[in-house]
């Protein structure tokens, strides 16, 4: 059995790993099947991410099918299941409210604690979730990196009457992009990346334009979704709210400078939201990936042998590229 494995930023490898045990308790034995690549993760890879700690086996955005289950396993085995890469202890006031996403004892598979970029490996049944036969892995691997917009759109009310912009298209932006567009809305989208604003029209009927063509406009707009997280997308975004609308803030610009008389006069409310609730955003994104309407093929642009991951996470790095996914299947 193979692992990717980081020494330290930027020297990763593919190495064997230690045998793993039988599952005891509530774990489960999972055998991976794909692995999403995730901004996080090339922070990880580039040692950028504050909160990271090495030596680590990256990787949080995991599908793949229960092998081996434990006696007190909620999962049986042969399922196919998505994992939640964000532990909760369940105990504290938030979890206790349902907001599993602020935990206080929370950690992050592949940034605080191994990740699943890896044939198998052992997991607590706590955190998987069976997936529904209709929902092919190309789909599911989307699960959590979905689920963040998901949870973050929650904030607002959008319908066919809402203007909205998103900033940033990343994969996050992009899956914004893909679900206002869903619900109807009208959608302008923003990235500094030509090759992205060609993936974001592949989406559907998006208007995908550069920071400078939008800023001639002089546009405003109902909802703006943040998800470029540089403090420059976080100060064009909010001068893009009209005057009682909203700014929601998925990326994580360490700072910025806030207007604070312009949103104050114009009663703006800016929203920060961090990952999902489990299991009720999880449940929600797999309806909506289910939908045969909701379209995101254009989201995805490749799927790579794990053992190709250095030309993955290169590629990763140019930002021209949507989502790329590593399969675990036999190398
Ligand atoms: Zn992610
Ligand atoms: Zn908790």
């Amino acid at each position: 059995m193979l692992e990717l494995f980081l020494q330290k930023p930027k020297e990763m490898k593919v190495r064997e790993m230690e045998p793993l045990a039988d599952p005891v308790g509530d774990e489960v034995k999972i055998r991976v099947i794909y692995g999403g690549i995730c901004g996080s993760d090339v922070g990880v890879y580039l040692g950028k991410l504050k909160h990271a700690t090495y030596p680590l086996r990256p990787g949080h955005e995991l599908v793949g099918t229960v092998i081996h289950a434990g006696p007190d396993s909620s999962v049986e085995m042969g399922a196919r299941v998505v994992i939640l890469p964000n532990t909760f202890c369940g105990e504290c006031s938030y979890c206790r409210n349902g907001d599993t996403n602020i935990c206080e004892r929370k950690k992050s598979l592949g940034v605080n604690m191994d990740g699943g970029f890896s044939q198998e490996f052992l997991i607590s049944s706590k955190y998987v979730l069976p997936l529904p036969d209709d929902l092919p892995n190309e789909k599911a691997v989307l699960i959590e990196p979905f689920a963040v917009v998901v949870h973050a759109f929650k904030k607002v009310k959008i319908t066919k009457e809402t203007s909205v912009c998103i900033i940033g298209c990343g994969n996050e932006g992009m899956l914004a992009a893909a679900l206002a567009h869903h619900l109807g809305a009208r959608v302008t989208a923003v990235d500094i990346n030509p090759h992205k604003l060609e993936l974001v029209k592949q989406i559907g009927d998006i208007r995908a334009v550069l920071p400078e063509d939008l800023a001639l406009e002089s546009k405003r707009f109902d909802v703006v979704i943040e998800a470029g997280g540089t403090s420059s997308s976080v100060e064009n975004g909010i001068q893009l709210v009209r005057p009682g609308g909203s700014m929601v803030v998925i990326g994580l610009a360490p700072e910025a400078i806030l207007p604070v008389a312009y949103v104050v006069r114009n009663e703006l409310t800016l929203y920060g939201t961090i990952i999902y609730n489990f299991p009720s955003d999880y449940l929600q994104t797999i309806e909506y990936l289910r939908d045969p309407h909701f379209c995101v093929d254009a989201i995805v642009s490749s799927i790579m042998p794990f053992t190709s991951f250095q030309q993955a996470f290169e590629n990763a790095l140019t930002g021209n590229y949507g989502k790329i996914i590593l399969s675990f299947n036999e190398a």
